[in-house]
């Protein structure tokens, strides 16, 4: 160990200062590789069962196990008294509802078990046994109840891109796009954890060239590459949010798929927007990392010129550097073959902005509300996080390895989404949200 003392502050508060879970130095007795998701900086929570014990209950993960706090909890090593059961649930939402206040110090609590100088658990080879799971042996489900799902649109270069394709370069953004975070009221019953599998829509397709829809299934599968924010706290119908209300009630993040057949879109979304093409499935990832995780990894987000109006103003920087991966492998392919390789911080509207926007005309906000942040495009090429924009609507197919052409997705692609914040020697990532198509019945 270093002894060293700082100048002037070798007194014993020093020594005995609880170091914040975010320190980087922070080590942990469970063994994590360097490029894992999960040392102990992070703690994501997620829902999980094994086979031997099948009930769902709430978990953190560390390197490759899973911290099983139900046990913990009932051994009485976690109290978030007054509530109790917390955490033999099939959901984060109870946890979620206690507030941030509970969220932040569970967090030190769960950080000081883990920690590889703490003998509590470390020692306890009877208490490890049951309380660290492998992951390889548990199956992830769902993490959030999820109350609501909306969707927003957020990107600038996204919205730009499709503007582009679609009205020509002069008419790209809509007038209202740089004064609000345009969005729309997806659906809840239809979000589903990474893994499961995605049947290819149906709905009515009306190509330009046709006079009349035919009902059939959609020939133009797209994935949105996009982060969705877990609301934690609940706000008042009627009321509207400041800056730091908004930021309060965020829990945490996801990596979030927002499949969309762009055909049935097309078609359909005249004059209110999309509906049933967006509307069979979203895919999330099944650890949610929490908002003190992603702390560190604060950056400034866009000039926002016109300035924005009162009520959607932000006087912290509220975007992350965190980047993003899709990966495509078609079938015949071993390995995904990456596709996109973009940054969240890109964000024109970040999503304190969002939640602002969205309680503001008097829109309640629920504990378990998912906010899709909107398509996640950057300026380069590389960086567009969907297919519509990486074929230029089909004009333009992505090769991939072995010859295999895409404009949409075919039955049998499985789509990889991976996200991580970079830190000096560690980072916090998201693991990752897959889904597989599967054909049209
Ligand atoms: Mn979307």
């Amino acid at each position: 160990m270093d002894a060293r003392v700082e100048p002037g502050h070798g007194d014993l508060r020093l020594e005995n200062r609880v170091p914040h879970p975010n320190d980087p130095k922070l080590r942990s007795f469970v063994e994590v590789s360097q490029n894992s998701d999960f040392p102990i900086q992070n703690l994501p929570y997620g829902v999980f069962s094994t086979p031997a014990y099948p009930a769902l209950r709430v978990g953190v993960a560390i390197g490759d196990v899973i911290l099983d706090l139900a046990v913990l909890e009932n051994e009485g090593l976690i109290d978030v008294s007054p509530a109790y059961g917390v955490f033999a649930q099939g959901s984060v939402n109870a946890f979620m509802a206690l507030g941030p206040k509970v969220w932040s110090s569970t967090r030190a609590k769960i950080s000081e078990l883990l920690r590889h100088d703490n003998p509590h658990l470390r020692d306890n080879k009877e208490l490890r046994s049951r309380a660290l799971v492998p992951m390889a042996d548990a199956k992830l489900h769902l993490p959030i109840a999820v109350s609501g799902y909306t969707d927003f649109y957020s990107s600038r270069e996204h919205a730009t891109n499709v503007g582009v394709m679609f009205r020509g370069k002069d008419n790209a953004l809509q007038p209202n796009w740089l004064y609000m975070p345009i969005g729309y009221n997806g659906r809840a019953s239809t979000v589903v954890v990474s893994g499961t599998g995605v049947k290819r829509p149906r709905g009515q397709l009306k190509p330009p060239t046709v006079e009349v829809p035919s009902f059939a299934p959609c020939k133009r599968l797209d994935f949105e590459l996009e982060m969705g924010v877990v609301v934690g706290q609940p706000s008042a119908m009627g009321g509207m949010l400041t800056e730091a209300q908004a930021e309060e009630m965020i829990f945490g993040f996801v990596l979030l798929n927002d499949w969309s057949a762009r055909d049935i879109q097309q078609w359909e979304y005249v004059p209110l927007g999309p509906f049933l093409a967006k509307a069979f499935a979203t895919s999330i990832s099944p650890w949610v990392v929490t908002r003190e995780a992603l702390e560190p990894f604060r950056v400034q987000g866009p000039e926002q010129d016109p300035a924005p109006l009162a009520y959607l103003r932000q006087g912290k920087p509220n975007n992350f550097d965190l980047e993003l991966d899709v990966a495509l492998r078609a079938a015949g392919m071993n390995e995904p073959a990456r596709i996109c390789h973009t940054n969240f911080k890109y964000m024109y509207w970040s999503s304190v902005q969002q939640l602002m926007h969205h309680a503001s005309s008097g829109c309640a906000m629920n504990v378990g509300d998912l906010l899709g942040s909107g398509t996640i495009s950057g300026p380069e090429k590389n960086q567009r996080g969907s297919l519509l924009e990486i074929s230029w609507n089909g004009t333009e197919p992505v090769e991939l390895p072995g010859g295999a052409k895409r404009s949409f997705l075919e039955d049998g692609d499985s789509l990889v989404m991976r996200g991580w914040c970079q830190g000096d020697g560690y980072r916090v990532g998201f693991g990752e949200v897959e889904g597989t198509i599967l054909p049209a019945e």
